[in-house]
């Protein structure tokens, strides 16, 4: 059989005994905030418009793609064959987000372009602001994956999520029972502050990974490797304030998982985020509150912006998408969105008391605070004796 992509666009690898070729595909999500109604909410229908509109007309460089948002975030998935970090396609999706923020100028959303730092395209999206994730894999005969995007949170969101997935038998009996699985993975995490990888080996690093991931506002899941070496997760791992020297918003993050045979089941994927946890973020960034699982296209929530992830379903064949199937819009998600609608509650109703706010340092906007402090400092005296 020969498929319709040039040689230098496809790898080829005929197996003898199978009589099958593989595909090298590259998944790419990227996402940014370009703008929002009225406030932090989410794209205007224009944005979303332009935005395909935009990617479109580079679709040449694609095998296939899909544009939706979570929050006032706007996600462009896409495959294709020229690997992770590839200039074309990041100044592809740079283009893109430029045109939604021209929309989003014209009608005066809140935040225009608010994660695109740069004026002009340096070969990366990396470090300009907006959040990727990417993998190149060969690709199964069935090919299964879930996006998972979140607003109103940070990169480490994901880090008690993925370890009930890959360390937490009660939360996946997966890993019982799955050879692959019961062999252990591989946590790549990162460092946020200094920008350094460790890989944790499963299951001799297990104390280590999880004093890493004790502390989600420094120490973050960047990778999932298999046993084999396959890469299971990918996730963003920019730190916005990192990048622009001040903090200019907290870095909703999104992570491609791959699911089903030798990974976990798409169904114990999913069921990681069956526990709202409490993660940062929030209203003005500066807040603890739970992660709820929203539909696809949902707006945020104007109830003090509790974080909300959704998970995007797809099928993969030849790099072409079948879905995205709503991974969190069966009725019984209901049941998780009233369980972080009153965990949200519980939390906001001690107001400004820690943990409700974040410490000083994790502070969105933390000049107001220092500002209130060092007035604070001044009426303080030593108590005379
Ligand atoms: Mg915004
Ligand atoms: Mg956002």
């Amino acid at each position: 059989m020969l498929l319709p992509w040039t040689d230098n666009a496809i790898t080829k690898v005929l197996n003898v005994k199978q009589q099958r070729f593989v595909m090298r595909i590259t998944l790419s999500a990227i996402k940014a905030d370009i703008g929002g109604i009225g406030g932090h909410t989410r794209p205007s229908d224009e944005l979303i418009g332009a935005v395909k509109r935009s990617v479109e007309e580079s679709k040449d460089l694609l095998i296939d793609f899909y544009v939706g948002y979570t929050g006032d975030d706007v996600h462009i998935i896409m495959s294709h064959t020229h690997k992770v970090d590839d200039r074309n396609i990041h100044k592809l999706a740079w283009n893109a987000f430029n045109e939604g923020t021209k929309v989003a100028k014209d009608q005066g959303l809140y935040g225009a372009g608010q994660d695109l730092l740069k004026d002009s395209f340096s070969g990366n999206v990396k470090g300009m602001g907006p959040g990727v994730a990417e993998i190149e894999m060969e690709e199964r005969t069935s090919e299964v994956f879930c996006i998972f995007a979140a607003d109103k949170t940070e990169p480490g969101a994901f880090n008690f999520p993925l370890w009930r997935l890959f360390v937490d038998a009660r939360s996946n009996t997966g890993l019982l029972i799955n050879e692959k699985l019961a062999a252990g993975v591989t946590f790549r995490i990162m460092d946020v502050v200094g920008g350094q990888i460790a890989d944790l080996k499963m299951w001799q690093d297990k104390p280590e990974l999880e004093a890493a991931l004790m502390y989600p506002g420094r120490y973050v899941i960047h990778s999932v490797l298999s046993n084999d070496g396959d890469q299971i997760v990918s996730a963003s791992t920019d730190r916005l304030h990192n990048i622009a020297g001040t903090y200019v918003g907290k870095d909703d993050p999104i992570a491609i998982v791959r699911t089903q045979k030798d990974f976990p089941a798409t169904e114990e994927t999913g069921s990681a985020f069956n526990d709202p946890h409490f993660v940062a973020g929030n209203t003005r960034g500066s807040h603890h509150m739970p992660l709820m699982p929203v539909k696809l296209n949902s707006a945020a929530s104007l109830n003090y912006s509790l974080p909300i992830v959704s998970c995007l379903v797809f099928s993969m064949h030849a790099g072409k998408f079948t879905g995205p199937l709503d991974g969190f819009g069966t009725p019984d998600w209901d049941l998780q969105r009233w369980m972080a609608a009153e965990r949200a509650m519980i939390i906001r109703n001690q107001g400004f008391i820690h943990p409700a706010t974040l410490v000083p340092e994790e502070l969105e906007y933390n000049k107001g605070y220092e500002a209130r402090m060092s007035k604070l400092q001044g009426k303080f005296k030593l108590p005379s004796s």
